[in-house]
């Protein structure tokens, strides 16, 4: 099956082909047409599968164009690294769709994070404790999300993000997708898609 296949619009087929994608990885085949049902998804998937391209594809997707100035895709990772990965396959998969997206993490000020909020933002990319900051600094108006993504679950777990986690999850809206993204499946990240999940469609790579 090809990219054409998988009911993407004009604007991500053209950036997927300059990407130098040619055909969908097996967790892309398999999980972007769950996600673009509406399902909520748990992926268990390592990196280099394309596994960042299966949950930004669908979202750019259900997303579609710049509308208004709040959030309505948030994806969180562990690490400052993962996030910018994660903006860096965003910028290639949304150069035409005019979607906008921030990346914010902690360990610098964050000025130049607020400045690009306020421009107005559809997707934010954000480790959870900087997350968390901004939208207490009444920076973030999370409104409108009606997307989230946990990426590297385990490894969130692992660094002790759950109680940031949690925080979150009761601050966003309760009617949202919810994509959840590990490289292992440990009791702990069961207990989390358990919690955060609603009858998932499950993928294993
Ligand atoms: P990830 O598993 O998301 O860390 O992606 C691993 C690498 O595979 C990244 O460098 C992507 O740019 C690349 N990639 C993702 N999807 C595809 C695809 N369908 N064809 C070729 N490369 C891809």
């Amino acid at each position: 099956i090809s990219f054409e296949d998988l009911k993407l619009n004009r604007q991500l087929l053209n950036a997927i082909e300059e990407a130098g994608y040619s055909e969908p990885t097996p967790i892309q085949q398999e999980g972007i047409p769950m996600i673009l049902a509406g399902h909520d998804v748990l992926g268990i998937a390592q990196t280099g599968t394309g596994k960042t391209a299966a949950f930004v594809l669908p979202l750019l997707m259900k997303l579609k164009y710049p509308q208004g100035d709040h959030v309505r895709g948030l994806i969180l990772a562990p690490t400052r690294e993962l996030v910018l990965q994660t903006g860096a396959v965003i910028e290639a998969l949304a150069k035409y769709t005019g979607l906008r997206y921030v990346c914010l993490f902690g360990g610098i000020g964050p000025t130049a994070q607020i400045d690009g909020i306020r421009k107005g933002v559809d997707v934010i990319v954000s480790t959870p404790g900087r997350f968390m900051d901004l939208y207490l600094k009444n920076e973030i108006v999370v409104k409108q999300l009606n997307t989230l993504v946990l990426d590297e679950a385990d490894k969130m777990m692992d660094m002790g993000f759950m109680p940031q986690i949690r925080r979150i999850l009761e601050v966003i809206p309760r009617k949202r997708q919810n994509l959840l993204f590990s490289a292992t499946f440990p009791e702990k990240v069961e207990r989390l898609s358990a919690e955060f999940l609603e009858y998932p469609s499950r993928i294993e790579i």
